[in-house]
This record gives C-alpha cells, structure tokens and sequence, in this order.
C-alpha cells in the first residue's frame, strides 16, 4: 500500500476492516533505513547543556567574553548558538535570509562557535523558521500561512510580522538553504530548530493540494478526531513533518557527515508527533518542559523525562529549563527563585535528564539566576559518573497513549496525572511506557503495568497486554481501557474484556453527584482484602465521578468495593442514602498464575487529580502493592513527599531522593527549600551484596550500610532539595 492509498483508507470511518493494520506502520518500515542513520559520535557526550538565544539587537551591546566565562565557570560542556532562521547572527547570502539589523560586519554566531570550541564543548546551531517578513510576503506569498477564512497571518506577538507554514516550501526549500548555509560555514555537530511544526492548522494553496492529494479530502473545519478529515489530517500533518524532518538531516549530513537535526519536538500522550518514530528518528532529544506554570507539580520535569526516555530508551534525552517565569504572559527577561529552579533541575536530573538551561537575550536585565545555575552544574559535574545511567530498576510501568488522545479524548492526561501524583506520594519507583512498545522486549523489565483509562487500544495491543501478564506481569487498569479501538471507534465490548473479568453493559455513568463506595469485609473469613489497607476503621468513602457499568464474566466474591448509587445533595432535608447497599463491585480483581489484575471500572485516577483525596491514594498505591506482589526494589520510609528513582551505572547504583516536600507543591514557584528529616532507605537488588561503599552525593559523605537478607539498609539523616545515595560496585 502506498502512502496515499493507506492515508485514504485511512480517512474512511469506521471501516474496521480496512483499518485493520496500524495506522503508521507501512511508513515506518521504510523509515528503518533513515532511522538507521550513524549516531553523530559526539551524542553522549554532553551532560550539561547551555543555551544562548540572542535577541536581534544583541550584536554590538552584549559581551561574547561574559558568556564564555560563564559556560567554563558552570563547567557546561555543550552550548546551542543562535545562527539563524528568523534572523541571522552571521553574514548569511540565503537570499531573504534576514540579517540582524544590528549585526554590520561582524559574525557573532562565528565569534562564539569559535569561543565554545577553544573551551571543548559540542556546538549546535539554533535555527527558528516560524515567523518572516514583509519583503518574503511580497516575493513568496505562498511561504505564509493562512487561516481558516483563507486570510494571511500576521504574527500573533510581533505583528509586523508573518507566521510561516510549517508544512510548505519555506520549511522545505528556503529553511534547507540556511541549514546547508550553516552547516558549510561552521560544521556545527547539529542544527536545533526551534518551533519547526507550524503554528496550528494552515489553509494555504500547498497545505489544500498536498492534503488532498494524499488524503482525496478538503482540510477539516472541525476539531473532532472522529471527523474523517481530522484523522486524515492528524496522520498527514505527522507524515509532513516526518518527512521533513528527514530531509534537513539528510541533507546537513551530507555536509558534515558527523552530524544531525535536532528539531524541538515530542513530549506525552497530547503531543502531536508519533513518539515512537520520533524514538526511531532522533540520536538525541530535548525535552521542551521549561518550568511550572498554573497548577503544576513540581515533578513535571521528571515526568517529561520518563516520557522521552519510553521511546529513547538510552539514547540520551536533555531536558531544557527556563530560569524565568513560565506562564501565558511569558516573562522572558524574568528570573525565578533559586528554590524554584533547583527543585525542576534536581526533578528532571533524578529522572534521566540532562540539564540544559536556556537564556534568551545576551544582555541580562536580571543577573539573580546565574549563581544557582553555576552551582547546580558544579554539583552535577562532580555527580558526573552517578549520572551517566544505563537503566532505570523501576518494576512499575505507567502508560501514556498518544492514539488515545489524538482519537478518543485527550482527557486522558488527566488519568495518568492522577497515577503519577499516587506513585509519588507512594514513593514507588516507576517508569512510563509508550502504548506502541509493549511486547516482551520492551516490558519484559516491568512486573506490573498500569493503563490509566487508556480507552484506545488495538487488538494487537491488547495481545501484547495479554501476553504480558501470561508471562506472569500484572495488570492495573481503569475506567474506559480497551472499549475503543486505535481509531477510538467504540468497540461492542473491551478488548482486554477476558483479562479484566467484564463485560460491558452499554452505560457510562456521569458525572455522578454525592456517591459513595462501601468498603467490604469477607464474611468468609472476617477479613479485608489488601487493597483496603489503611482504610480499616472506614465504612464507606467517596465514589469517582465517572464510571463505566459493567458485569462481570466470572465470580467476584466478595468484592472489596461496591457501589452506593448518588442521592440528592440538596435540599439537605434530602440527603439520605435510598440505597444503602448494593453487590455492585467497584473494583474487580484476578490472580492468573504469578500475575495479578485490578480493573477499577470508574474514573479513580482522574478524580484523584482534580480532588486529591487521601482514601482515593490509599487505593491507588494499594492497588500497585497488591498487583506487583514482590518487595519493591526500594522503600523509603520517613516523613514528607520524594520523588525516588532508581538507577544502574555502569559500576554504580543510585536511589535518587528529591524532596517535593513544600506548601507551593501544587502550585508555585518555590519560595525556599523545606529540609526533611530522617529517611530509612531499603534497597533490593542482589548486587547489593557486592556493594564497596556507599556515598550520599549531595552531603559529600560516606555513610554505613547494613545488610540484612537481601536487603542493604541505609539512613539518609535529611535532605534538603535532592540527595543520592551512591552504592558503588
Ligand atoms: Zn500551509
């Protein structure tokens, strides 16, 4: 089948059959030999990024020699430069190539390649194609993008400018110019682009013609992903930039064959690119998650790190920081507490990134942030060898879905921000797992695997779940997961329906006012299940708000949960229970051999984000404890909240601690680090046995450890922002 066939087959709605195979995979198979491209030798080098992006006034009032001083003082081994693309910082002859107004005759971007190289770092040049001028309007109205009632866009933010099309020939011919321009002058080691996808949907001539030529349809006017022309558009606009994005590699490479693009993409399950071709494509990433904004935890960075890395796998993943205020009003020139930006670096570090941090404008309008920043890298620089990790020991996988998202609702977020909130508060260690990897090669380190509401799944999908727990994994699944396939076309029944032990009766239910949950006691043997630790002396706690009916295909005797249906929250006159009791189970729960299965038919996760609930958690991380049925590779005991990672270096482990601990926890930024008491650190691992010494990094001391079993104990007495605890073997 031929990429436009396929895209057609693709557009019709609900043909099933034809829609049997996986929407990507006949292109994927003939991208193996552009994925199979040499690694650029100098990819895992780095471990400290710096980023300068100059604003167009730079050249001539900012000082190259501060900045170079800087990165040698923060010991920062790799830099990206601004080169070109919106505007030039070299004397470029790309015609409409835009020179700084203030650049004359001198080559910045050059002047500081040549610095950054005399201090050894990898260099990379930054190019951002989203917005052009005038003269380009007037000579290629074509190169600008249009909205939807077929009117050129003025840019949003600075509007005596013009917002490109992403998907048309001025990423395709005038951007590979100045990439080829760049790449001859400076044999920079990669080009980084920065807003490269278009800035939304674009109805220009090349947009409508390649669209309809590859899809036979108009562009959609509707958001909805069941709306054929939005599938059709979701997979074309991916194919687009895929291709793009292998023509500027291919030709930088042709170039300096030692080299590569890096465009600024990805993220989880809302993001518009393919993560696992992304995965496929890229030697090397930067997570684009800059700060906090609105109501964010501060494990944000972290998790954006778990998400590259599903599909990354070692392949090294750079988070980017902002050292500024990140919300919509966009601050550039603004500098965040030193607490703040220590907990999101410490967050993303414990979690398999390299720090990069990014500064916009060579003249610094406010100087606070550059001492924390200096010390931060001082301290991973010293941390080197902790850092360069090989795998994570997490036995627990969360999984994103992007096709749930794209096809079904990109609500879905919100069940996996629930997870990940339990899972920290829980201090259980954990990974997060593309839905496009889940055969044994890809899961096969994991015990237990969770799908929060990932309600879009393919029947090959669900074999590949099925087997997993054959081989003993054990399954945590809630809500609507697998009523929908990976178009997100409802199905008649669950496809994971068998594992699960339901059916589905035809309902959802919701949003449910004022229902509860009765918490069951065995009459068999006087006792609660597992599941309910915690919740002893409670007879009933809050319900979700939403949930699936559904009827189990096998006994569930007795469940741990059943339903008590909504009643009238007002007038309070009215507020008694008229069912005081149902067999409805709320959860539903398997043991297969050595694996387990808990199917929570409701929205526990989502509820547990918007409410937070206490009982809600206690279930969530009982679930997890039951499920994985083994003592988990580390347990941390002691007061406060930590994000814990555990790795395996080279000849090294590391529990990394990161202490969340803080009143702005939910919501920032932090005004100052909250130190927490005495932490008891268990670790499981056999090579525990062979451990030399054991070092916390951040108090720079040796500390005792004690064997008992095969469990080394260690005490970390506090921590303030992030300690390690380094057992080298
Ligand atoms: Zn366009």
């Amino acid at each position: 089948m031929n990429r436009r066939s396929f895209l057609k087959t693709a557009g019709v709605a609900g043909a099933t059959v034809a829609l049997g195979k996986f929407p990507l995979s006949p292109v994927r198979s003939a991208e193996a030999s552009a994925a199979g491209a040499p690694m650029p030798s100098w990819v895992d080098k780095p471990m400290r990024w710096a980023q300068l992006t100059l604003v167009e006034d730079d050249p001539g009032k900012f000082d190259p020699r501060f900045w170079l001083d800087y990165f040698k003082r923060a010991r920062s081994d790799a830099v990206c430069l601004s080169a070109g693309g919106c505007v030039a910082y070299y004397p470029t002859k790309v015609p409409f190539h835009h020179r700084s107004t203030w650049l004359g005759e001198r080559d910045v971007f050059g002047e500081l390649v040549a610095g950054c190289r005399k201090l050894g770092m990898v260099v990379i040049g930054r190019t951002d194609p989203h917005a052009t001028y005038d003269d380009v309007q007037a000579a290629h109205p074509d190169w600008v993008a249009v909205d939807a009632a077929g009117k050129p866009r003025r840019h949003w933010a600075s509007p005596e400018m013009w917002v490109t099309c992403g998907l048309g020939p001025y990423n395709f011919e005038f951007m590979t110019e100045v990439k080829r321009e760049i790449m001859s002058r400076y044999r920079v080691d990669a080009i980084f682009i920065n807003r490269w996808d278009g800035s939304g949907m674009c109805y220009c001539e090349h947009c409508r013609k390649n669209f309809r030529d590859a899809s036979g349809r108009e562009l959609p006017r509707t958001a909805a992903p069941q709306d054929p022309a939005r599938r059709a558009y979701i997979l074309w606009r991916q194919e687009r930039l895929f291709d793009l994005w292998r023509h500027w590699d291919a030709e930088v490479r042709k170039i300096n064959p030692d080299s590569c693009v890096i465009p600024n993409t990805g993220g989880g399950a809302t993001s518009g690119l393919d993560m696992q071709r992304i995965g496929e494509l890229a030697p090397t990433l930067i997570a684009d998650r800059q700060a906090r904004r609105g109501l964010a935890a501060p494990w944000g960075n972290g998790k954006n790190g778990k998400e590259y890395r599903a599909t990354m796998g070692r392949k090294p993943v750079v988070g980017i920081f902002s050292v500024g205020v990140e919300e919509p009003y966009r601050w550039k020139d603004s500098v965040q507490s030193e607490a703040e930006i220590r907990l999101w670096v410490a967050d993303g570090v414990a979690n398999g990134l390299r720090p990069w941090f990014t500064k916009f404008s060579g003249v610094l309008h406010d100087e606070r942030w550059l001492k924390p920043v200096e010390e931060l890298y001082r301290r991973y620089a010293r941390w080197e060898k902790y850092l360069r990790n090989e795998r994570p020991l997490a036995r627990v996988g969360l999984v994103y879905s992007q096709q749930t998202a794209w096809f079904h609702s990109g609500r879905v977020e919100d069940h996996t921000l629930g997870w990940y909130q339990a899972l920290v508060e829980a201090r259980i260690p954990f990974e997060m797992v593309h839905d496009r990897l889940l055969d044994q090669s890809q899961v096969g380190a994991f015990k237990t695997l969770i799908l929060p509401n990932i309600a879009a799944l393919s029947d090959g999908q669900c074999a590949q779940i099925r087997a997993f727990v054959e081989r003993g994994g054990s399954l945590i699944a809630t809500y609507e997961t697998s009523l929908y396939d990976e178009w997100g076309v409802k199905r008649k029944d669950f496809g994971l329906g068998e594992l699960l032990g339901v059916t589905f009766a035809g309902q959802l239910d919701g949003p449910m006012q004022n229902s509860y949950l009765c918490l069951e006691t065995d009459p068999g043997t006087g006792k609660r299940h597992p599941l309910l630790a915690g919740l002893e002396d409670a007879p009933r706690i809050i319900n979700g708000v939403h949930r699936v009916k559904v009827e189990a295909t096998r006994p569930c005797v007795p469940p741990p949960l059943t339903l008590i249906p909504s009643y009238p929250d007002l007038p309070m006159e009215k507020v008694y229970p008229r069912v005081l009791r149902t067999d409805v189970p709320q959860v539903y729960l398997r043991e297969l051999g050595r694996g387990r299965v808990v199917y929570f038919p409701w929205d526990i996760d989502r509820t547990f984000w918007e409410v937070l609930a206490p009982d809600h958690f206690k279930l969530l991380r009982n679930a997890v404890v039951w499920a994985t049925n083994e003592n988990s590779v580390v347990a941390v005991t002691g007061p406060g909240v930590l994000d814990v990672t555990v790795w395996r270096q080279s000849s090294s482990l590391t529990i990394h601690l990161v202490n969340l601990t803080n009143p702005m926890m939910m919501k920032g930024p932090v005004r100052e680090l909250i130190p927490v008491g005495e932490q008891k650190v268990r670790l499981r691992w056999l090579e525990a046995a062979k451990a030399t010494q054991v070092r916390l990094l951040a108090a720079d001391k040796r500390v005792r450890s004690e064997r008992s079993g095969p469990f080394l104990n260690v005490t970390v007495p506090s921590i303030l922002d992030h300690e390690v605890v380094a057992i080298d073997l």
